[in-house]
């Protein structure tokens, strides 16, 4: 598996960039060229973002260098957080015309189908079931689901270890529904990881499983007592998450996205956040074509 080695790195790197910073991402922002002059067809999503002056995007708030917010701030930071700000630069709207949404994993669908927000970029990996309800432009970024558990713990090497074992993970996640139908694992569903993070500190279950990125972020803050073992075990495509059917909507996120990529500030993004201790920033992932 290239990809397993490639994650093992990063996920070293992310360990020592996130405790550096204190786990949140030390608040720095990339510099997003706001086009106020951008022209969109009239009635298209793009049109009527910039005419309203404002977007709402769904975002986590508990999970480092992705989405999180410090107990003290009222903005949002992490990689997710910057890719919102570069869709939303391209309509012309700046930082102040952004809402960040708290959303948790298993309100990300409804939270689009009822227009709760206008996107949601919420470590929200594709799949083929959520394509059946939300649209997903993407992928933005892509990483893997690990574990995490108990510094002291050896009994845990990786998922092959995990049956029987008490796993947490989020309700409405593709983590929870990989480690009991593939692992065999008894899984305890909690809302957020960051409450699943205190449950293993408690001594409540055995392991934390999601995302390598997001798992990195809690055992850099709490380096004494959590690690991150094994290889990732899944591939997560992160997208942004629209409403179904928005095809024009869908290709100016792609397109947006990709200008970022090729221009050199999805790079800065991620060195802003998840790669703030100067790691090789991965190539940026092929985006799919928007149907
Ligand atoms: N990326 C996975 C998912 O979308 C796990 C992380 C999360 O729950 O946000 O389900």
């Amino acid at each position: 598996m290239r990809y397993a080695k490639t994650k093992a790195l990063l996920a070293g790197a992310l360990l020592v960039s996130l405790a550096a910073c204190g786990g949140g991402g030390g608040g720095s922002t990339v510099k997003v060229d706001v086009n106020k002059d951008a022209k969109f067809p009239s009635g298209s999503t793009m049109a009527k973002l910039q005419d309203a002056g404002k977007i709402k995007i769904g975002v986590k708030i508990d999970q480092p260098g992705i989405g999180f917010k410090d107990a003290g701030s009222d903005v949002p930071e992490g990689f997710d957080i910057e890719m919102g700000r570069i869709v939303a630069a391209g309509m012309g709207l700046s930082d102040d015309q952004i809402e960040w949404v708290t959303t948790i994993s298993d309100n990300r669908e409804p939270f689009l189908q009822k227009g709760t927000v206008d996107i949601v970029i919420a470590s929200y990996s594709i799949t083929d079931e959520r394509r059946q309800i939300v649209g997903q432009a993407g992928p933005y970024y892509v990483t893997g689901q690990q574990l995490l558990v108990a510094a002291d713990d050896d009994s845990i090497k990786g998922p092959d270890d995990l049956d029987g074992k008490k796993v947490c993970s989020v309700t409405g996640s593709t983590s929870i529904e990989t480690v009991e139908k593939e692992y065999g694992a008894n899984p305890a569903g909690f809302d957020s990881y960051s409450e699943c993070v205190t449950q293993l500190q408690n001594g409540n279950v055995d392991a934390v499983t999601t995302d390598g990125a997001i798992l990195l972020g809690y055992a850099a803050q709490d380096p004494d007592n959590l690690k991150v073992v094994g290889d990732p075990f899944s591939e997560e495509r992160y997208g942004v998450g629209y409403k179904k059917g928005d095809t024009e909507f869908c290709q100016y996120i792609t397109d947006t996205i990709q200008k970022a990529m090729d221009d050199g500030k999805w790079a800065d993004a991620f060195k802003a956040t998840l790669g703030k201790s100067g790691v090789d920033t991965p190539e940026p992932p092929k985006m799919d074509p928007c149907e």
